[in-house]
């Protein structure tokens, strides 16, 4: 026993839990948890389960809620369109956003993959919970799996792996709304599929991805191909809070007899934490990156401590200070250096976004043309007008130039009507007064009025003669 202990401390960081000595596939069984955490995250996860079903049906003032629309490059955030000029909005958004990552992972660790990530939420309370229903417990899955192809285990497999494919679809689904809105997919259901042949490759392809995920390469997206799980490595310090296994508590840890005087440590080495696990790693070896920070071995834990009469939270959140030394959580200079930028960076965000225009207005002159006399007394400009309209109607607009006495008569059109989501272009003659002319470039400004209120104004140049 104690040697196999030995074996286990010098070989468990040289090859992940999801892999056997041989280099096989070592499927988890995981225990089904129960507790105070698992509750917990049940409701959380049936909220975001609801969230991320019902979202992509949510409009506000006809556009969805979100959408990332990356084929058309167009973006929906809280029922605001943005546009590829609205770069710097999202450049500042993704880089608020990874600071978020970096500052959140550094003080709370692994809590988004426990709690939110959608690998966990799917995976653990949805695709498992399936196989519980319909397999059993995690000793009779394993029986299953290894016993012979009777009837019963054909129809469970079938059954599973079924309602497997129908959820990714179902998935899939949801996935590609919130890239291409649920019209397109609604379009797509109620329209011949000969006419969507590409959308159909993109959802067969998603569901395939998402039964391969959840039903055959589960674990391993988080113990080693995500990289946000990969990069936690080098952002965790000793004061980041995770999932710790109190050592100096439990160790020496030994059997537990009843009525004994017991000089060992708390934990009685029962391993439940051990079989909850689904990643299949022993928190008691100490911090692993292959640890999602689900919580089911606190559930566990806590349960046998419950049972045998000792305090809880012989494995819970601690950093690995608070469990070396005793001490309690520190906001380091680090997490406060990094919550000073977040928050500028965020306010800067948050400015952005206020101040965006609905409306973009681009006028340039005519590249060589050179200006028209008018009449006796007026000279006149050609310019091109390229109009982007955010919004999701169309909206009439007028261009006026500012504190001149100037004159605007469009070529080909009979007004400035802008089109709803579109890049609108006009072409117009600008006639200004000679007398307001004194250079050969005229710096002058253009009003937008929509409604009679101005909107946006615009800087160009008119060209006037040689003085
Ligand atoms: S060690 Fe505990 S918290 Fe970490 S993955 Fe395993 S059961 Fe979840
Ligand atoms: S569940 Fe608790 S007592 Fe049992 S082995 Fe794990 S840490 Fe020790």
């Amino acid at each position: 026993m104690i040697e196999e202990e030995i074996y286990h401390a010098e070989i468990f960081r040289d090859r992940i839990s999801s892999v056997t000595a041989s280099g096989k596939r070592n499927w988890i069984y995981a225990f089904k948890p129960s507790g105070k955490f698992y509750t917990y995250r049940n409701v959380v996860s049936y909220m975001y389960l609801l969230v991320f079903f019902v979202m992509p049906f949510i409009k506000i003032k006809g556009n969805p809620l979100f959408l990332i629309n990356v084929i058309d490059s167009k973006f929906i955030l809280f029922g605001k369109i943005f546009w590829p000029q609205d770069f710097f909005i999202f450049a500042l958004g993704m880089i608020s956003f990874i600071i978020f990552i970096v500052l959140f992972t550094i003080i709370y660790g692994r809590l988004f993959c426990g709690w939110t990530c959608p690998q966990t939420v799917f995976l653990e309370f949805v695709f498992r919970k399936i196989e519980w229903w319909i397999e059993g417990s995690a000793s009779r899955q394993k029986a299953l799996h290894d016993g012979p192809w009777t009837l019963e285990k054909v129809w469970k497999k079938t059954l599973k792996h079924v309602l497997f494919l129908a959820i990714s679809f179902l998935i899939a689904h949801t996935f590609l709304a919130y890239i291409i809105g649920k019209d397109e997919i609604i379009k797509i259901i109620r329209e011949p599929l000969s006419q969507h042949t590409g959308l159909l490759v993109g959802l067969i392809a998603f569901t395939l991805l998402f039964y391969g995920v959840f039903a055959f390469v589960r674990e391993i997206v988080c113990t080693t191909i995500c990289p946000y799980g990969r990069l936690q490595g080098v952002m965790f310090d000793k004061d980041t809070m995770q999932i710790s296994y109190d050592y100096k508590r439990g160790e020496e840890r030994g059997r537990f007899k009843k009525n004994e005087e017991r000089t060992k440590g708390d934990c009685i080495d029962c391993k439940k934490c051990v079989v909850v696990c689904p990643t299949g790693i022993d928190i008691r070896d100490g911090v692993q990156m292959d640890c999602v920070g689900c919580t089911a071995c606190m559930d566990a834990c806590d349960e046998v401590m419950d049972k045998i009469g000792f305090k809880t939270g012989l494995i819970r959140y601690a950093s690995e200070n608070q469990i070396a030394h005793g001490t309690h959580f520190k906001f380091n200079t680090r997490m406060k250096a990094y919550s000073g930028l977040l928050a500028v960076l965020m306010m800067a965000m948050s400015f952005m976004i206020i101040t965006r225009n609905t409306i973009d207005t681009y006028i340039s002159r005519v590249k060589g043309q050179l200006y028209q006399e008018v009449g006796e007394n007026k000279l006149s400009n050609l310019f091109d007008a390229k109009i982007i309209n955010k919004t999701n109607e169309d909206i009439p607009v007028e261009l006026k130039v500012e504190g001149l006495d100037g004159t605007i008569r469009l070529v080909g059109a009979q007004q400035f009507l802008l089109k709803k989501e579109a890049v609108n272009e006009f072409t117009f003659f600008l006639d200004l007064p000679k007398s307001a002319l004194h250079l050969r470039s005229n710096k002058i400004v253009i009003g937008v009025y929509s409604g009679g209120k101005k909107i946006q104004t615009v800087k160009t140049n008119f060209l006037g003669p040689f003085m």
